[in-house]
């Protein structure tokens, strides 16, 4: 969302995006919150105190949004059930039209390491789950064999995947950078909630929306990023590694996994 020109626009996205309630800082008043803001003819939001916390027109990535991420660190498996609930039997963009089941994610919530891919294909719709197609299969095969490789004790289980956009996109195009701002809005409250060690993004256009760049995969994988203080490794998608041409890519990314393994796990 562009940055909101009203409160009912703030109260409409926040409430989209799961809020219930709004709390806003003791030593600022609500008259004061809204000083210098060019359309103060909104109804009033219910503030509640105490409140050391976050008022939403303040909001930036990064902060800990009514104590979200305080919470989730407590219980992140909670917090992803009640991220879930927020989303529903989502509308809120056009991909809902042609899905069979909304694909969440799945894993553990207490994952120390999080993949991301871009969106659900054909298998992953019809069953409600992430990486279970072809490419999910060889994205097994990559953790659990790297890791048993590495002497590294975790199986495909302990991690958590999800994708940037939870409906799978009409003829598995890639979603539309729109699309992913809509849902990415629950990815990073997934991510939030699990707060993992490292993120691990598969594929192009997943590290298009996670990093806000424009540089290619090839150019980034291998090199450590970051998403609001979280280390995040990119690299090749398991779709693209499955095209009998990408030797060196399978390489490369088998390289890349292995230095995001040993991050987290030694
Ligand atoms: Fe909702 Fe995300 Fe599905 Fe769009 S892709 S309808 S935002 S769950």
């Amino acid at each position: 969302m562009a940055d909101p020109s009203s409160l009912p626009d703030v109260l409409r996205f926040y409430r989209d995006l799961g809020f219930t309630e709004i709390r806003a800082p003791a030593a600022v008043s609500p008259s004061k919150a809204r000083k210098g803001r060019s359309q103060p003819a909104a109804p009033e939001p219910k503030l509640t105190e105490p409140a050391e916390r976050i008022p939403v027109w303040n909001y930036r990535p990064g902060t800990d949004l009514f104590g979200a991420g305080e919470t989730a660190r407590q219980d992140p498996a909670a917090m992803l059930g009640k991220i879930q609930e927020d989303m529903g039997e989502c509308t809120r963009c056009a991909l809902h039209e042609g899905r069979s089941k909304i694909v969440f994610g799945s894993g553990n919530a207490k994952a120390k390491l999080v993949f991301v891919g871009e969106g659900p294909g054909a298998d992953e719709d019809a069953q409600g789950l992430p990486f279970v197609g072809r490419a999910g299969q060889l994205l097994t095969q990559m953790i659990n064999n790297t890791a048993a490789g590495e002497g590294i004790s975790i199986q495909r289980e302990d991690v958590y995947i999800c994708n940037v956009v939870k409906c799978r996109p009409p003829g598995n195009r890639a979603p539309e950078p729109e699309e992913m701002k809509t849902c990415g809005q629950f990815l990073d409250r997934q991510l939030d909630a699990i707060r993992p060690k490292a993120i691990c993004v598969l594929g192009g256009t997943a590290a298009k929306y996670l990093l806000d760049t424009r540089q290619g995969i090839t150019k980034i994988r291998g090199q450590w990023q970051d998403w609001r203080g979280i280390p995040v490794m990119p690299t090749y998608h398991p779709s693209f590694l499955l095209r009998a041409y990408n030797k060196e890519g399978k390489r490369q990314a088998w390289e890349d996994l292995k230095m995001v393994l040993h991050y987290v796990y030694d």
